[in-house]
């Protein structure tokens, strides 16, 4: 057999889609002007499918923070956590956002998706059972699998589900690892947290949540939905990235004092470089921000309902809740990438999300707002939805 016989049909699968037109599938932009506008081909567009939730990638002070950490500190710390990799400010940004979640610790990862790996396999080894959600990001399913844990999936977002299962596992449920995420990348849904600490606290185990999306769009301080809801004290592990509302690349834990050990047994902390200096700097600048102006937050808010409310009324099918993040379902994968390419060609770049990475089989127009984005942005983004109706 050939090295690469197995993925013929996958080969196939994706010529498809390359036959005539821009390939979706690493798509590349070819300029980047700001955090709403950019260049494919000879077409400018407005950028409408990202995660840069707080619009902070060309934040003046957070680039010049990071311009000033590649000058004094170089471009990569060429080792890991564990090695020559840990510079001051590393351990400054971890005490930063342990302050910021007023939790008593905090470890940066090299990414978001090493960060989940990295806590999850540490702690879902062989003769532990965790329960995820289905929906569960790839990195979380990839972390049960490294780590070698029993793995139960509960249906998406149903708390009831989860209860049984845990009801299931009688004795074994006190110990059992609870995963599940903020919101939710492709549905922009919540977990509904408040009725899985309630199971946790009359059957115990353990909760861990991926703020990914949620941190810096959710809560008071932006926290995530944790905060949002109200129950920070009953999650045992908060797990982020620096690549969506931090406008950069790295990932972290938050939790007590105890979590420090999983730095000398989490083999993505100890056998991967540490993030950049120049990554560092932005992302400590860029917390600032978040803690200094929740004003972002608030427009935020007010470009997703004003995308969500526009879509709605043109008869789009959206997904359940007004989100930063906003689905439009399509019927079939051939007209999903047909739509997706006319959207470009009309300015406006979105995410086009197959199964399965769509979820339940469906194919998705991923549009997501940030803060950056203008009225006019977010109406022109909704008058090309509106042109692709009447043509
Ligand atoms: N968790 C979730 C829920 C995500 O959606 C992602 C990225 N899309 C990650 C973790 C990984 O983050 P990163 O891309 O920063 O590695």
């Amino acid at each position: 057999m050939g090295l690469y016989d197995r993925f013929t049909r996958l080969a196939k699968d994706r010529e498809q889609f390359q036959t005539s037109g821009i390939n979706p599938f690493g798509t590349c932009i070819d300029e980047i002007y700001s955090a709403t506008e950019g260049r494919i081909g000879d077409q400018k567009i407005i950028l409408a499918g990202t995660n840069n939730y707080l619009g902070l990638t060309f934040n003046a002070q957070a680039i010049a923070a990071g311009q000033a950490a590649l000058a004094a500190q170089g471009t990569g710390t060429t080792g890991s956590r564990m090695a020559n990799g840990s510079y001051g400010p590393h351990l400054q940004l971890e005490h930063e956002i342990a302050e910021f979640f007023d939790r008593p610790s905090s470890i940066v990862f090299s990414t978001g998706y090493t960060a989940n790996l990295g806590v999850i396999s540490a702690l879902a080894v062989p003769g532990a059972v965790v329960l995820l959600d289905a929906d569960s990001h790839a990195s979380i399913y990839d972390a049960c699998t490294l780590g070698g844990a029993e793995i139960i999936r509960f249906r998406h977002n149903d708390a009831s589900d989860l209860e049984r299962r845990m009801v299931r596992l009688g004795e074994r449920a006190r110990d059992a690892i609870i995963i599940v995420e903020g919101i939710y990348s492709m549905l922009g849904d919540v977990a509904p947290l408040a009725e899985i600490v309630d199971i946790k606290r009359r059957l115990g185990g353990y909760l861990i949540v991926d703020e990914a999306h949620s941190f810096g769009v959710l809560g008071k301080h932006g926290r995530g939905l944790a905060e949002e809801v109200g129950v920070e004290a009953d999650v045992d592990i908060i797990v982020g990235t620096f690549s969506k509302s931090l406008a950069a690349i790295g990932g972290f834990a938050v939790g007590n004092k105890e979590m420090d050990v999983l730095r000398y047994a989490s083999r993505p902390y100890i056998f991967t470089a540490s993030p950049s200096p120049s990554s560092i700097a932005s992302v400590r600048s860029s917390l600032k921000t978040i803690a200094q102006h929740p004003e972002l937050r608030e427009k935020l808010w007010s470009n997703a309902h004003r995308l969500y409310e526009g879509l709605k009324a043109l008869g789009y099918e959206l997904g359940p809740n007004i989100s930063p993040v906003v689905p439009v379902v399509i019927g079939s994968k051939e007209e999903g990438l047909r739509f997706w390419r006319e959207l470009i060609s009309r300015s406006v770049y979105v995410n086009l999300v197959l199964p399965p990475a769509a979820p339940a089989g469906i194919t998705l127009l991923r549009c997501s707002v940030n803060a950056a984005h203008s009225d006019e942005q977010i109406d022109t983004i909704i008058k090309v939805f509106a042109d692709m109706k009447n043509q």
